[in-house]
């Protein structure tokens, strides 16, 4: 299957003899000792000379160097923190928390005393909180109400190479700060070579590279194109675990689904086996997965045994497991991308990039030369695969992000210091969004409603949604939904046990849809004093349930913030739909056929996904929360809806066709986009007017 097997073999003998002594040596060591052996530590004293003297400072470095962990506690012990609170953004919230507990260990105090961590509806820090880690999000939140970012004294921009849209937007609004604050220190760092950008843009500020520690990596490619990865994975970690040396596997999969397969399949072929082969640890790693989980891929592997880790991309950049000696990487991510055209978002499973391969390829060089099977030709990772991956900015909704930045004030949005601006069409398009839900009013500024909805740290279409139900008495129903909404999926369908899975799943079913599915099971888990022997009689992810809970907690502590009315509808259906309905209007769909919708603004062709509590039913109008694109262009979360309440919420956005007659069976309901292009010339553009005057 491979090239130059042989060859590799035995220069792979050689150089791992030589490692031996390397591999598993780190693990074992005390916490200090440890620290100490970190590329990073020896550039401590310059490191900290350099952010004394400088407000701005690129730091560059390999993967696993101590970037996140001990910069951190350096500036900590040099006293900084003394001015403000230590600051250090993730663009993942698992990344987030696991280098938060790592660190409160090698402080040696509780997580959310000295050090502690924020995430989306969590938050475990103090009053005494000296190093923070949060998402990059949650900080892009902070900014909202504290421009000055004043709590800080130093913040570090970490992972910037990920070019997630809120560090992206911080970078804009952490230079403001900076300008305004010449005490307070902004540090970004990268993974990779792009250094040279960010100093550009922070006024050529200095860029320190910490020398790595790295082996070198052996490529393998495939020989032809593979038609199914995930067989083809499943075979190559066969191979390496029966046929090659001590050393851990790292597989690179696409999301939990993918992993959760990988995972079940080959325990079973493993299991089959027996002990004519070694022992193999299996482990997911995954965003949701939790923490206990988690914390096992860090832990030493067990002698005469293997480790094989399947992960996402998390484990690109993230978070370092030591010990790989092999990586897999079938060549796949998930992106979230932005159709204009649909105006929706997609996940879409994309090639990788070639930056992103080389990066998963680094991962199998930390403790000793190693070894990366690509599952894709060397032609295409040369012609087909892009340099670079696409910053998220370019190709993603910008609704959430402008409606926060009118929010601060920021109507001149072409010239934000975007580092890299969004295309002109993605900002038309979320300004185009923002006005057909309210946010904005006929002049392009932020409305009153706008100004309450940059409040929620959600998509707009969720926000405007919860925000009518205060007044239209329905806000405990609708916290509940969208708290269901945000978590993973509560149903859980074990391969072996999916016709059971699926039957207790319909027990819960509301014939009008999912959305109402989804109050049930919370509303019948809370009824039975939100029991464990609940969730595991009735196949619910009972972690699932409980994070819906405390989101759920978090956005009624937002209504009494914002003193938004809680109130219980007592379970109107029609109350409850048609305040969805508010938000999702642009997300209706139209029976075309027995199996087909058309999307109503666009006449996309879309289906009820085969998991949906609709499936197979017949209503002629229909809401969606998001679109999934598999072998077709699937509806998820699906509720059928009386298509007067679309003219009802949105008179701007839809009318009653005319010439047909308005009886409820035969009304026609069309879209009315003329509205937007009228205005369009009047202020479309008057965010992004500036640019022709300069
Ligand atoms: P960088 O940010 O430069 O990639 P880190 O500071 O994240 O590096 O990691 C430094 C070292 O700390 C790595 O060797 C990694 O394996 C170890 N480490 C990080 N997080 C944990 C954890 N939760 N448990 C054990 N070791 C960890
Ligand atoms: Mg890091």
């Amino acid at each position: 299957n491979y090239k130059n097997k042989q060859d590799c073999l035995s220069a792979w003998e050689r150089s791992r003899n030589k490692e031996n002594i390397e591999y598993g040596k780190r693990t074992s060591l005390p916490i200090q000792a440890q620290r100490e052996s970190l590329p990073v530590f020896k550039m401590r004293d310059l490191l900290v000379d350099a952010i004394r003297d400088n407000q701005f400072l690129v730091i560059v470095g390999e993967t696993g160097s101590g970037k996140t962990t001990q910069i951190t506690q350096y500036l900590d012990e040099e006293g900084f923190s003394k001015n403000g609170i230590i600051g250090c953004t993730q663009p993942r919230r698992v990344a987030a928390i696991s280098v938060a507990k790592r660190v409160a260990e090698e402080v040696g105090c509780r997580l959310g005393e000295d050090v502690g961590y924020t995430i989306r509806f969590e938050n475990e820090t103090s009053n005494r909180t000296r190093i923070k880690y949060m998402t990059d999000g949650m900080l892009q939140q902070e900014v909202l109400v504290d421009p000055l970012m004043s709590k800080y004294s130093v913040i570090l921009l970490d992972e910037a190479h990920e070019r997630t849209i809120a560090t992206d937007v911080l970078f804009a609004l952490l230079k403001g700060a900076a300008a305004r604050r010449p005490d307070l220190r902004i540090i970004v760092t990268s993974a990779t070579l792009d250094a040279e950008k960010f100093s550009a843009y922070f006024f050529n500020c200095p860029v320190l590279k910490i020398p790595g520690r790295t082996f070198p990596v052996e490529v393998l490619y495939s020989q032809s194109p593979q038609l199914d990865y995930i067989e083809t994975t499943l075979d190559t970690v066969m191979e390496i675990h029966i046929n090659e040396g001590r050393g851990d596997i790292l597989v690179f999969l696409t999301g939990q689904e993918e992993i959760d397969t990988c995972c079940e399949v080959l325990y079973e072929r493993v299991k089959t086996l027996g002990d004519t082969i070694q022992e193999l640890l299996i482990l997911p790693v995954y965003s949701a997965l939790p923490s206990e989980v988690q914390s096992k891929i860090f832990e030493p592997t067990p002698p005469n045994c293997r480790k094989v880790i399947f992960a996402t991309n998390i484990a690109e950049t993230s978070i370092t497991i030591d010990g790989i000696f092999y990586v897999v990487d079938p060549g796949f991510s998930k992106v979230n991308t932005y159709n204009p055209r649909m105006g929706m978002e997609q996940l879409i499973i994309s090639p990788i990039s070639q930056a992103q391969a080389n990066q998963r390829k680094g991962r199998a060089g930390r403790t000793g030369a190693g070894k990366c099977y690509r599952l894709y030709t060397e032609s295409a990772f040369l012609n087909e695969m892009m340099p670079n991956t696409i910053p998220e900015i370019q190709r993603q909704n910008l609704s959430y992000t402008i409606l926060m930045l009118k929010a601060m004030g920021i109507n001149d949005l072409l010239n934000f210091e975007f580092m890299d601006p969004p295309p002109r069409v993605s900002m038309v398009g979320a300004l185009e969004d923002l006005y057909n839900l309210q946010a904005l009013d006929e002049e392009g500024k932020l409305s009153k409603l706008g100004a309450l909805m940059s409040q929620f740290p959600m998509e707009p279409a969720l926000s405007k949604a919860l925000i009518a139900s205060t007044s239209r008495g329905c806000s405990d129903e609708l916290s509940t939904i969208i708290s269901m909404l945000s978590v993973q999926s509560v149903f859980y369908r074990p391969r072996d046990k999916q016709q059971e899975a699926d039957n207790k799943k319909a027990r819960f079913h509301h014939p009008y849809g999912d959305h109402l599915t989804l109050l049930n099971v919370y509303n019948r888990w809370r009824d039975d004093n939100f029991s464990k022997t609940f969730c595991v009689n009735n196949y619910l992810h009972e972690r699932h349930l409980k994070r819906a809970k405390d989101v759920k907690l978090q956005l009624v502590g937002l209504f009494k913030k914002l003193r938004l009315s809680i109130s219980n509808s007592s379970g109107d259906v029609d109350v409850i739909r048609s305040t969805l309905v508010s938000g999702f209007f642009r997300n209706a769909a139209k029976r075309e056929s027995q199996t087909g919708y058309k999307t109503i603004s666009d006449g996309t062709s879309v289906a009820v996904h085969p998991s949906s509590s609709l499936f197979g039913k017949d209503y002629d109008y229909v809401i969606y929360h998001s679109l999934v694109l598999t072998t077709r262009e699937y509806m998820s979360f699906v509720t059928a809806i009386d298509p007067r309440w679309l003219v009802e919420s949105a008179p701007h956005y839809y009318k009653v066709s005319d010439g047909e007659s308005e009886s409820r069976k035969k009304a026609k309901i069309v879209p009315l986009h003329n509205k937007f292009s009228q205005n369009q010339d009047s202020w479309r553009l008057s965010s992004l007017r500036q640019t022709k005057e300069k």
